[in-house]
């Protein structure tokens, strides 16, 4: 499927919830999101028709996200189902790990390839001051987790945050000993517009990837100890998407830098996003959706591949730096 703009659309997230069992402050408040109605959130069957004509028309790798999606009843079952649709090629799971240390082996077996991780600070009191609910430990023992069961690669992701002083060389020396690719993300002052966010982070915290990767060298040489080095497009670890990747040398994993604001990858942009409630959004920028929800309901697969073909045809060519949305990052599928 190709968009108006060339670009091969072959990749499809998709939110299996709005809630989530931690409360990150740039992301919801205390209380929680406003629940969307139960009767709007697709069914498992629902999701698993959509990526079947999806894939029909040339869809070939899926990312489950959220919200947080392991809180999604019959996750496992719905990636067991996907997995047997012909034309899929991989599975991945955006998650915030808290359930992972019980859940990776059946995720495993089911069909799950890989994981992206959240965690922005190696700081107990911080982490939790940021997740409000979370425990550090948690988290590192479900990275552990997803590791011991062979999903590959494990990627962890890090919002940079300029006020949180995160020691950015501490995060990316988790690459050296094991096949971990850690991942700085530009903050992106996403939602804010609709109160999601109540973090009281601004414009100003948003530092730029070029400027984490400085930090991290300076940190290195401070310590008389290796700089990072640019990784070949060949040894780049699966699914490495829109970032740039480095690595220590000699070391397992990668350290990879994800920049959305101050470098903008639009051009190359392959995806869908497809909300819990069946809206099919061209751009995670953009407010424009398509209503999948009542053609799964009441139409046929012809009628949910003619959404696809609008939304796709809608995609823009890039966000003209328009980064608020109504609906918070929860609720599209971060
Ligand atoms: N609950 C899962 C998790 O935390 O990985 C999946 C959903 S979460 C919305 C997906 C990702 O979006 C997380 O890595 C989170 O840090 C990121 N995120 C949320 N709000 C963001 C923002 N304003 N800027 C950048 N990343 C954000
Ligand atoms: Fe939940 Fe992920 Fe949002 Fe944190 S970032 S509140 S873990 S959905």
């Amino acid at each position: 499927m190709k968009d108006s703009f060339g670009r091969n659309i072959d990749y499809m997230r998709i939110s299996l919830t709005d809630r989530c069992n931690l409360r990150c402050i740039y992301c919801m408040p205390p209380e929680g999101i406003p629940k969307m109605s139960h009767v709007d959130i697709l069914r498992n069957e629902e999701i698993v028709r959509i990526v079947r004509v999806a894939a029909d028309l040339g869809i070939k790798s899926i990312r489950l996200t959220g919200g947080e999606p392991l809180v999604r009843k019959g996750v496992v079952g719905l990636i067991s189902d996907i997995r047997a649709i012909d034309g899929i090629e991989n599975i991945s799971l955006t998650t915030n790990a808290v359930l992972l240390p019980q859940m990776a082996g059946d995720l495993k077996a089911a069909g799950l390839d890989r994981v992206n991780i959240s965690l922005d600070t190696l700081d107990p009191e911080q982490f939790t001051e940021i997740t409000r609910l979370g425990k550090l430990e948690t988290v590192l023992d479900g990275i552990e987790a997803a590791l011991a069961v062979g999903l590959d690669p494990v990627k962890i992701n890090a919002v940079t945050v300029r006020r949180l002083n995160q020691d950015f060389y501490s995060f990316a020396s988790m690459s050296i000993d094991r096949p971990l690719h850690m991942r700085f993300i530009e903050y992106m002052p996403v939602g804010s517009s609709s109160g999601f966010d109540n973090s009281g982070w601004g414009p100003e915290d948003v530092i730029s990837s070029e400027e984490v990767r400085e930090a991290i060298n300076a940190s290195a040489r401070e310590k008389a100890l290796p700089e990072l080095i640019e990784v070949r497009d060949e040894d780049k670890p699966l699914g490495y998407g829109p970032a740039k990747y480095y690595r220590f040398p000699g070391a397992k994993g990668t350290v990879g830098f994800i920049s959305p604001l101050s470098k903008h990858f639009c051009s190359e942009c392959n995806r869908l996003r497809l909300t819990a409630d069946g809206k099919l959004r061209p751009c995670l920028f953009s407010d424009v959706e398509y209503d999948l929800h009542e053609a799964v309901r009441t139409g046929t697969d012809a009628d949910i591949a003619e959404v696809f073909y609008t939304a796709i045809g809608a995609k823009p060519d890039e966000h003209h730096d328009k980064v608020g949305t109504e609906r918070g990052m929860s609720a599209i599928g971060g």
